[in-house]
Formats: C-alpha cells, sequence, structure tokens
C-alpha cells in the first residue's frame, strides 16, 4: 500500500495492490473487504446497535443527563461531515480490469470477473481515499490524551475466507479476524510526524526520529516517507504524533522493544514510561518461556487509542497511568501477541481463547514480575465469572462477539470465563500437563487459525484424558458447577451434586484426630484421572446427583475443592464440619 496523509484536513489518499491466493478447496466468485472507518457515521451500524444496547461502552456515549438519571447519547450520531471516518473505494481492478462492487456499510462484496481457482493466484489492485474519524473507539484522530493519529482498523481490509466460508461481518463492536500476509506499507506524512507500528522500517536513515543506524539524510521536502514491511501478519496498525518520544530496548532473541509516548506527558507518567522497559524486558523472557518464542524482531508499546488494544507487532494504550497500571496494561496486551495474534483464534467466534489465555498469562506474568506471590493470582476472574454466572445475564461463550445481549456479560464471560477456563483445566488435568498444553498448543498451531477443538485436543493428548465434555458444558452451555456436602456422619459421607456441571472432586477430610487426609474422585466419564498424591476412590459417573463414601476414621470437617480452583458458584455449602 502507498497511502499520502494530511495532517491537517485527516484525509488520505492510497493505493493497495493484492496478490491473493486461494489456499481453500473452493473456487471463489467473489471477494470480501472490510471498510472499518464507515462505522464512524452517524446511522452506521454501529452507531444504532450503540444506541439501542442496554449497556453502552461510556467511551462512546456522551451523558446528557446527571451521573443519578444518565440520559445517553451516541457520539456516533453526533459527527459532523468533517468528523465522521470512511473509506471511499474508487476503483476495484482483478488483473488490470475493472470489476464491481457493492458496499454494504462497514464491507464490501465484490464479483471476480474470472473465478478464483483453488491453489490460483490474482492480483487485486485499489484505489481509495479516507477520513481519520474523531476518536470514538480504538481508532481515530485526536486521542483524548492529545495522541495525533491512531490508525488502527483504517485500511481497505481483505475478509478472511476459511472452512466455514467468509468472516465477512459487520464492524459493530468487537473483535477481528484477518488474513495473513507480508505486508509492504509506505506512508508519507509531514516531517515532523513520528511513526510508529506494524512493520520493520526499511529506510531508517532517511527518517531519523530514533530510528536512525547512522548518519541521517533526509530527503528534500515538507513530507517523508515511511517504508515498513510486515511479513507474516493479519493486520497492519500505525500511529503518529510530531510529540512523540522514541525509546527503544534490546529483548530476548534480539528483539527490539519499541517505546512512544508524549513529551508532554506529566512528569510522574514519564518517569512510569521509563520504568516500564526494563518490565517489558522481563515480559518478553518470561511470554517466551511458558507459551513460546516471540517469532518477529520487534514489538512496540506506543501511546494512542483509548485504553489497550493489540495488534500486530504493537499495542495502542493510553499513557496517563500508575505504574502498577502501565505495566499490567503492556502485560496484557503484549501476551495478546501469542494469542490474537500469532495463534489467530477466530475472535469474533472464541473470544474467550483470546482474551481468556491473554489474562491467564499475563496475570501469571504480573504475580512473577511484581513480585505478588498470590496464592491464586486469578482470584478476581473467579469472582467475576461467578458474579456472571449468578447475574442471570450469561450466554453461551459460542455466540458471536457483537451479539451478546449486554456488553457485561461479553466481558465477563470473555476474559473471566476465559480466564477460569484454563486455571480449571489445570484442576482437571493437572498444572504440569496444563503448561505443558499451552506450549503445544502454541508449537502445533501458530499461524493456523487454531479452533477450540484444536486446543481441547491437544490437552487431550498431553493428559491422556478424555475432555471433550469439558469443552461442551464449559462454552457451549451456561450450565454451573455447585457441589455440595449434603451428610455426614460417623464415617459416612454423602456429597450432592446441584449444578448441572460435572467436574472430577477433590476433598480435604479432617478426622477427629485432627489428622487430615485428601481424596480425589475421578470423573466417570474421563477414564482416567490426573496424577495425584490423594486418596482415590471410585469413579463419579454424571448421571448420579449424589456420591456416598466411607472413611477409615471419625470424620470432624470436610471441605470439597480446597485449592479454590474449582468454579463453584456455591462455596457455602463445601464444607461441613
Ligand atoms: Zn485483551
Amino acid at each position: 500500500m502507498e497511502i499520502d496523509m494530511d495532517v491537517k484536513t485527516y484525509q488520505y489518499s492510497g493505493k493497495q495492490k493484492i496478490v491473493y491466493t486461494n489456499n481453500s478447496p473452493d473456487t471463489l466468485s467473489v471477494v470480501f473487504y472490510h471498510l472499518f472507518f464507515n462505522a464512524f457515521q452517524p446511522n452506521s451500524e454501529m452507531d444504532i446497535r450503540l444506541q439501542n444496547i442496554k449497556d453502552p461502552d461510556d467511551r462512546m456515549v456522551n451523558n446528557t443527563g446527571t451521573r443519578e438519571k444518565p440520559v445517553l447519547e451516541s457520539r456516533i450520531s453526533k459527527l459532523k461531515a468533517d468528523e465522521i471516518g470512511y473509506i471511499k473505494v474508487n476503483s476495484l481492478k482483478q488483473d488490470n480490469a475493472i470489476i464491481n462492487f457493492t458496499e454494504y456499510g462497514t464491507v464490501l462484496k465484490a464479483t471476480l470477473n474470472q473465478p478464483l481457482l483453488p491453489g490460483a493466484s490474482t492480483n487485486l489492485a485499489m484505489d481509495f481515499t479516507g477520513q481519520v474519524p474523531l476518536l470514538i473507539r480504538r481508532a481515530g484522530r485526536n486521542s483524548s490524551e492529545g495522541v495525533a493519529l491512531s490508525m488502527a482498523q483504517w485500511y481497505p481490509k481483505l475478509a478472511e475466507y476459511d472452512f466455514e466460508g467468509w468472516h465477512a461481518n459487520a464492524y459493530i463492536a468487537r473483535e477481528f479476524h484477518g488474513v495473513w500476509g507480508n505486508f509492504d506499507v509506505k506512508i508519507t506524512i509531514d516531517k515532523d510526524y513520528v511513526i510508529g507500528g506494524s512493520g520493520y522500517l526499511q529506510n531508517p536513515n532517511e527518517i531519523g526520529h530514533g530510528y536512525e543506524t547512522g548518519k541521517v539524510n533526509r530527503p528534500k521536502g515538507d513530507k517523508l516517507t515511511w517504508h515498513f514491511k510486515a511479513p507474516n501478519v493479519h493486520d497492519f496498525i500505525w500511529a503518529a504524533d510530531p510529540d512523540y518520544i522514541h525509546d527503544k530496548i534490546t529483548g530476548e532473541n534480539d528483539v527490539t522493544l519499541h517505546f512512544f509516548y508524549k513529551k508532554s506527558l506529566k512528569k510522574e507518567y514519564l518517569e512510569n514510561w521509563k520504568k516500564l522497559q526494563p518490565k517489558t524486558v522481563e515480559l518478553l523472557a518470561f511470554f517466551n518461556k511458558n507459551i513460546g518464542a516471540y517469532p518477529y524482531e520487534q514489538y512496540s508499546i506506543i501511546q494512542g487509542g483509548d485504553g489497550g488494544m493489540e495488534y500486530a507487532m504493537c499495542t495502542l494504550i493510553s499513557g496517563e497511568r500508575s505504574f502498577g497500571s502501565l505495566v499490567g496494561l503492556t502485560a496484557h496486551e503484549f501476551a495478546h501477541s501469542w494469542f490474537q495474534f500469532v495463534l489467530a483464534t477466530n475472535e469474533q467466534k472464541h473470544e474467550w481463547m483470546d482474551e481468556g489465555f491473554t489474562s491467564y498469562i499475563s496475570d501469571l506474568a504480573m504475580d512473577k514480575i511484581m513480585q505478588k506471590e498470590q496464592k491464586n493470582p486469578w482470584l478476581s476472574s473467579y469472582q467475576g465469572y461467578q458474579y456472571l454466572a449468578k447475574s442471570g445475564l450469561e450466554e453461551p461463550q459460542t455466540l458471536h462477539a457483537d451479539r451478546y445481549e449486554y456488553n457485561f456479560a461479553y466481558g465477563a464471560s470473555a476474559y473471566n470465563k476465559g480466564t477460569v477456563f484454563l486455571t480449571q483445566l489445570g484442576y482437571i488435568i493437572g498444572q504440569d500437563n496444563l503448561q505443558k498444553t499451552l506450549k503445544r498448543y502454541y508449537t502445533d498451531f501458530k499461524f493456523k487459525h487454531p479452533t477450540p477443538n484444536d486446543f481441547i485436543r491437544v490437552a487431550e493428548k498431553v493428559s491422556g484424558l478424555q475432555l471433550w465434555w469439558y469443552l461442551n458444558y464449559w462454552i457451549q452451555t451456561t450450565a454451573t458447577i455447585d457441589y455440595a456436602v449434603k451428610e455426614a456422619s460417623g464415617n459416612t459421607i454423602i456429597l450432592e451434586r446441584i449444578g448441572k456441571m460435572p467436574m472430577p472432586i477433590e476433598l480435604k477430610v479432617t478426622y477427629s484426630d485432627n489428622s487430615t487426609e485428601n481424596f480425589y474422585i475421578p470423573l466417570q466419564m474421563m477414564y482416567g484421572k490426573k496424577e495425584t498424591e490423594a486418596t482415590v476412590l471410585k469413579n463419579w459417573s454424571w448421571t448420579s446427583p449424589t456420591y456416598t463414601f466411607k472413611t477409615k476414621k471419625t470424620i470432624k470437617n470436610i471441605e470439597i475443592d480446597p485449592s479454590g480452583l474449582l468454579a463453584d458458584i456455591n462455596r457455602d455449602n463445601n464444607t461441613l464440619r
């Protein structure tokens, strides 16, 4: 792509050429593109959804009422013509011949002149113009912290075609899915603007701005053309501001970590951005060790956007943060590189595999590098999930990310329930097997868009246990876990499964002589058990609501799940004295 940006009007022109290979077994007669910026227009699908959802994102609305009686107004609905976002496609060609297309808001459907056979390639060429919207959500101009350009979802982006067909979803709210490719991008912009983004800069000594490797020799003129290459990515984003500080530090495997943040930040925030840099080196090493090697040569942490959002080789985060918050957010967004970016599950369909797995590993990383040493680093995820499960608003995780009735239910499901999916899998198969599963999953499925079944099959192979039932209950239903001690007398214990979802059970019994014994009750349909030092009892089948067993000594008290890793929604009935 070649882009020419006008920083005064926020308009840009672009030329895009794609060599598109059909790696599917199907003949393609159409292609789809995303035109994401068209969402930021009054009456767009995003705008209408924003006006109708019961708990809109507060970044996207103005409150024209009071705090007690809020009256929320869509910020998109108020955008003027020179403030909206758009991508206008001026022409589209296949192998030098014009092809016809129809626009549906944020989606473009083009009919190919020549159907594309399996294994064949074709050239698609597009001329377009764009306007950067006021920053309403994720991308746009003039962020609340004054960053000039946060350029995500900014170019006409080919949609993904896979075994499920075209993923040509309108831009309503969230989550993305893209095609792997080698990007070659030239951005022409006023020469005092500093760019951070997805690619490796090819002409650092023509640019300077902290990228130079020798003497800077800038071409004449008011603008500079930045030439980036980004191999094997499914997105390309950038941010630009004339006021950026640009720092670099080298991490494990010679990965260059770049930091872009505004000179105008308050002194305490500037200090936090400096102290963040060695912590990011530690984060890189932690993720390399616990998931697998980061496959690119650079990663950039860029002040921009409206919170934190993960992209190719970089993140845009808001920068006015306490040190703990800045490191925590960086840990989360950087961890996304392994899940959202390199594994790249379809996060519109399986958002929990992205947000949940990312939160799982970043919580663990924060516990380590900030020396927190918590008993359960995921405690807040358990609490968030339990709150969701009891709220009456939970929907199954198989629902498309945009379709949840409440943003709250989406968030708690993707992040909290997604995290608990993994921590609880550790409870089921053992923590060592969970660590092995995560690493093997990354090795086997990087750059392959894995599905939930791909992941659970890895866990089955590593553990030797049947786990399909766990995937079925946890992601396809809203069934909950609630086990109780029903009765105990003398040395007889009766347990009860009250919740619909069955699990293997760990139990700690204290006897009247104050000695203790741990028990493990395998779940029949797993056809096996994790390694345990507990006394293993007979299997419990999901068809039996109760379970009775006898101990050798008289019982004083009983506790189900002393580890706290079972997502039991009512722990009050887990103990009996
Ligand atoms: Zn995230």
